[in-house]
């Protein structure tokens, strides 16, 4: 009889996904898998959506319906795994210079709306304010989306790699929002407190996070209303 070594059912065991959140909504109940960093996945009305996957495991996850990519770094545009995740019919949508390289990609720029099954993607512009310590402009306004995705009239919102922008402050009727930090690409977590206070989603997941200090960006939080859920973007 062929048994597993005890040591493989635990790798096992910790490599599966993490728990999904669960939304409920008009159109049944939307599950959003944290797989690592800024990759995600939902599953709801029985389709797959990726978000940037790029980072993490994907041995036991199912091929992708729809998928969003953000930006061009390799965070966020995985193309071997895109591949990968694709079967007949998968819908790509991401910016133009991700679709250069993805060319599968259906190209989406700042400002413009798609509807993929019952998703409605809104395509946001996502960029820093100005340039890094050492000069770099990590994210040109207008290379890069954020997203806002609308299933079943629940409103979830994907910034992508950004700093506080007017057009982030600006959004309105976010139910829940996933927000990037780290330095020196995006945010400060209190920068990104800041933002968030100024749109006031419901419920924010601070993601690509690295090493930012999380208790910074919750006690900014304190008080606002806003629920700040903190989960593991960075499995072992
Ligand atoms: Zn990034």
């Amino acid at each position: 009889m062929f048994r597993l070594p005890l040591t493989s059912v635990l790798v096992a065991v910790c490599a599966a996904a993490a728990t999904p959140e669960q939304f409920q909504t008009s159109a049944g109940t939307l599950e959003l898998t944290p797989i690592q960093h800024a990759s995600l996945m939902i599953r709801a009305g029985g389709k797959v959506l990726y978000v940037d996957p790029a980072q993490g495991k994907y041995d036991d996850l199912p091929k992708a319906d729809y998928i969003l990519i953000t930006d061009i770094h390799a965070d966020h545009m995985a193309p071997a795994l895109v591949e990968r995740l694709s079967k007949p019919g998968t819908v790509i949508l991401a910016p133009a210079a991700v679709a250069k390289t993805v060319t599968s990609a259906t190209a989406i720029s700042n400002g413009e709306s798609k509807t993929i099954g019952r998703f409605r993607v809104e395509a946001l512009p996502m960029y820093n304010l100005k340039p890094a310590a050492d000069g770099t402009l990590y994210h040109p306004k207008g290379r890069g989306n954020g997203y806002v995705v609308t299933y079943g009239g629940k409103r979830f919102y994907f910034s992508g790699d950004t700093d506080g922008t007017p057009e982030m402050k600006a959004l309105r009727n976010i139910d829940v929002a996933f927000v990037c930090m780290n330095q020196p690409y995006t945010m400060t977590p209190e920068a990104a407190a800041e933002a968030v206070r100024a749109f006031h989603p419901a419920v924010v997941y601070p993601y690509h996070y690295s090493q930012s200090d999380l208790t910074v960006f919750s006690k900014a939080l304190a008080g606002s209303g806003i629920e700040v859920r903190i989960r593991e973007w960075y499995p072992k």
